[in-house]
C-alpha cells in the first residue's frame, strides 16, 4: 500500500503491517533530520567504550553536548528559508 512518512510526509510503498512497525520513510535526509529533531547526541568520533566485568560494554559520549546535525543540501536549504 502507499504510505505517508509520519515525519516528512513523503509517499512510499510498504505493507500495512510493516508500516505499523515503522511509519517512517527510508530516505537518508529524513532519517538525519529525525535524529536532529530528537536531540540525539552525535557519537561519531565522540564516544568512549568501556568493557565491564560482566561481559557487556558501555558506550558513552565524550561530549554529551555535541548533538547530531543533519547534513543539508544547498537545494534543501533554499526551500527552508
Ligand atoms: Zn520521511
Amino acid at each position: 500500500m502507499m504510505c505517508a512518512c509520519k515525519f516528512c510526509g513523503s509517499a512510499f510503498k510498504r505493507s500495512g503491517r510493516a508500516y505499523l512497525a515503522n511509519p517512517f520513510c527510508g530516505e537518508r535526509q529524513c532519517y538525519e533530520e529525525r535524529l536532529e529533531a530528537s536531540g540525539a547526541i552525535d557519537l561519531r568520533d565522540n564516544h568512549r567504550i568501556t568493557l565491564l566485568d560482566n561481559g557487556y560494554m558501555k558506550i558513552e559520549p565524550i561530549d554529551p553536548t555535541k548533538l547530531f546535525k543533519a547534513t543539508r543540501k544547498e537545494v534543501a536549504d533554499v526551500g527552508r528559508k
